[in-house]
């Protein structure tokens, strides 16, 4: 699978980092997710929140009583040079403060100062295995929910975001209550991934931001955007089965993974991400989905109809909270995914309901000889799927 071999990829190549020799003049500072609870010279417990899985109790066996005597002073970047200089160690100490500091940076008690808070929270209390830095990920849909995804996708450092959205901004005063950009952006007649492009660029991402010029309703625009990206997030302010659909036969083609999230009424769904040939596709979803209706599927069906043949006139249905918890939950989906190969939405549909605040998880099944995806599963399978 395509998409996982790039994510591996990644994975060598953070091991090749870390195989960096660390000597005296090397700068450290304390990890700022972590709380050191010193229990004497010999002994700290390190706590990341009161249930937090991140919990460490470590003890100096041998006693040296250094561990408290470098950690107490660490609150601003330094190097076992300034700690000698500051007497904070003496020179037969050296080899031992060295090791010691080692094996502190190696429980991320410990990190380089230039390291990202939000990475360094990522490495040592998820654990994660990729470096978001050097994922690009593919935006269909750049409007008020897709510019706060990856907006915030940014922020924790996704490499490279490719924004796809010709829809024209038409009442600007209007939008700028729904985007959470810069109001001075948002120009009438001007396309949504634009005014994003923008606001991103003068929040210091211009070099990680790029336009594709196109409408996300064309099969080719949709195919560059997976071509170029390692990961694609589709999200749409409105219900679209037949862009979903798009979206979902060229992931399948291309073997590359997507998310889809978008606005239903007052509901938000959130997920599932898709993995070609590992997980259900959207089509899986969506079967599932129409199944559970009952007696109003008659009414959705007339709805679904009239949506994909462009009768669709509210242009706003969900209110600015809501396209902020549901990007919230998206961004983090994704990121876990593309850090640690494994997210709660993998498979999974995370249903939020803003009339009746109410949050359910769905998870997908695999619908046996699904028309979308059946035909690329591999040949070896059960005989009855
Ligand atoms: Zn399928």
């Amino acid at each position: 699978m395509q998409g996982s071999t790039v994510l591996e990829e990644k994975v060598q190549e953070k091991e090749v980092v870390q195989d960096t020799v660390w000597d005296a003049s090397s700068a450290f500072v304390r990890n700022p997710a972590a709380q050191i609870i010193h229990c004497g010279d010999n002994e700290v417990l390190i706590k990341h929140g009161s249930r937090s899985r991140f919990t460490k109790n470590i003890k100096d066996g041998g006693r040296t009583r250094l561990m408290g005597k470098i950690l107490r002073n660490v609150y601003a970047p330094t190097t076992l040079e300034k700690l000698r200089e500051q007497q904070v160690v003496v020179d037969s100490e050296l080899e031992d403060s060295l090791a010691m500091i080692e094996y502190l940076r190696s429980q991320g008690v410990l990190i380089s100062p230039d390291t990202d808070p939000t990475k360094a929270y990522l490495d040592t209390i998820l654990g994660a295995r990729n470096d978001l830095s050097t994922v690009r990920i593919g935006l269909v849909g750049s409007g008020s929910l897709g510019s706060r995804i990856g907006r915030q996708l940014l922020d924790i450092g996704a490499g490279h975001l490719d924004l796809l959205d010709d829809r024209k901004v038409y009442n600007a005063a209007v939008e700028k209550h729904y985007f959470d950009t810069r109001s001075d952006v948002l120009l009438k007649d001007r396309s949504f991934a634009e005014c994003v492009k923008e606001d991103f660029g003068a929040a210091g991402f211009s070099e990680r931001v790029s336009v594709i010029a196109g409408s996300f309703d064309d099969e080719d625009t949709v195919r560059g955007v997976f071509e170029a990206n390692d990961f694609v997030i589709c999200a749409l302010e409105a219900f679209s089965s037949s862009l979903l659909h798009l979206v979902n036969s060229v992931a399948i083609d291309l073997e590359k993974p997507w998310i889809s999230v978008y606005i239903d009424g007052s509901e938000a769904l959130v997920g599932p991400i898709c993995v070609p040939g590992e997980t259900a596709c959207y089509n899986d979803f969506e079967i599932q989905h129409e199944a559970t209706l009952g007696s109003t599927k008659d009414e959705y069906l007339i709805y679904k109809e009239a949506l994909s043949n462009g009768h669709f006139d509210a242009t706003h249905l969900a209110l600015p909270p809501y396209l902020s918890i549901a990007s919230g939950l998206a961004a983090t989906g994704i990121f876990r995914f593309l850090t640690m190969g494994s997210s709660f939405l993998v498979g999974r549909v995370n249903r939020i309901d803003f009339e009746r605040m109410s949050i359910d998880y769905e998870n997908v099944l695999r619908l046996p000889r699904c028309p979308a995806c059946g035909p690329h599963r591999p040949g070896y399978r059960h005989l009855f799927m």
